[in-house]
């Protein structure tokens, strides 16, 4: 699957919208994404996880882990291709941890998998939760990378399809300065 193939789905499924958005965050962007969407068809979700899975098959990995709720449905889907068992760190009193009695061995070679990258920042907190067990993340991967590459998560790093999203303050925003109406999509996570 090329990345472009993969942006087509996206677009297809309202994955990935182009337009003149307001994020949560309040800046405005010309686009919008919300991976669930191109997740919806099991089928889907088993093609990305195997085009995953395709860059580790030599690495010996044993587990997948991914950080709920977004890792959860494509972590499944590369565990299942690379055929390891799957297991998701949650937040707990805000903190990302390894609940549901699911147990992490000393040494054991995990690979975490997220659907979007956007800072790093719950990828790098489910690989410090399985550090604490003395596992060994050997890298991270995810479909979508929405920081072309800028995020630093301190373990090797793979993504399906890099993406620019550059966001602006409404008072900078090229798009509002044309005149475009700018739209809130829908909750997103
Ligand atoms: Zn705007």
């Amino acid at each position: 699957m090329t990345a472009e193939q993969i942006l087509e789905h996206f677009r297809q499924t309202n994955a990935l919208l182009e337009g003149h958005f307001i994020l949560s965050s309040g800046l405005h962007s010309p686009k919008y994404l919300q991976c669930a969407l191109a997740l919806q068809n099991p089928f889907d979700a088993v093609k990305f996880g195997r085009a995953i899975a395709e860059h580790y098959t030599n690495e010996k990995i044993e587990t997948v882990a991914s950080p709920a709720i977004g890792g959860l449905i494509i972590g499944f889907a590369v565990a299942q291709a690379l055929n390891v068992r799957f297991i998701w760190t949650e937040r707990e009193n805000g903190a990302m941890t390894v609940r549901r009695g699911f147990s992490v061995k000393k040494t054991e070679k995990i690979l975490v998998v997220e659907d979007v990258i956007t800072t790093g920042g719950s990828t790098r907190e489910c690989i410090e939760a399985l550090e604490k067990y003395g596992a060994e993340v050997v890298g991270a991967a995810s479909i979508i990378d929405r920081s072309n590459g800028a995020a630093d998560v301190g373990v090797p790093r793979i993504s399906l399809v890099s993406l620019d999203v550059p966001n602006y303050k409404s008072e900078n925003c090229p798009m509002c300065e044309r005149g475009d109406e700018a739209i809130k999509p829908g909750s997103r996570k």
